[in-house]
């Protein structure tokens, strides 16, 4: 059992913002920044390919007004989705999660990008191979 099972179960204490029959956000114990919110579906899932459809939109459904009341609270006019996936992708915790980071100055999530160029024939093949897995 992750520690977010735990907390949704109750078991371990969490400073809660918000619950619905499907969701619970509560403030990040390590924050990035001041107000950095996590956003967790009750469906007991790592990863969020696996989720289901109600829970994915529940997820949707909340998640702007959450990142209103985030803005409101620090008076952040910047902020960060980061949405973790898998050990190599910087998830630690194995239960699906949407972190939610104001930028406040220099504060928040620093982002490290390095685009590349889409290859037109490549392109091609993804959206084939993308379309035919939807
Ligand atoms: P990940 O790297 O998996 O996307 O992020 C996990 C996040 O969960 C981290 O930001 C970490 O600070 C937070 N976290 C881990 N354990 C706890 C906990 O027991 N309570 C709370 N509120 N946050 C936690």
């Amino acid at each position: 059992m992750t520690i977010f099972a735990r907390i949704i179960a109750g078991e371990i204490p969490c400073h809660r913002v918000y619950e619905d029959a499907h969701v619970l956000a509560f403030l990040d114990i390590g924050p990035v920044s001041d107000g950095h919110l996590l956003v967790v579906p009750k469906e007991t899932k790592a990863q969020l390919h696996e989720l289901s459809d109600e829970s994915a939109a529940a997820i949707g459904r909340v998640l702007p007004r959450l990142a209103r009341a985030v803005m409101q609270a620090t008076g952040a006019t910047a902020y960060n989705i980061l949405q973790n996936n898998g050990a190599a992708a910087h998830q630690a915790v194995m239960h699906v999660h949407f972190h939610i980071i104001p930028k406040l100055g220099s504060a928040g999530l620093g982002v490290g990008w390095n685009p590349g160029t889409l290859d037109a024939a490549r392109a091609r093949e993804l959206v084939a191979s993308m379309q035919a897995a939807l």
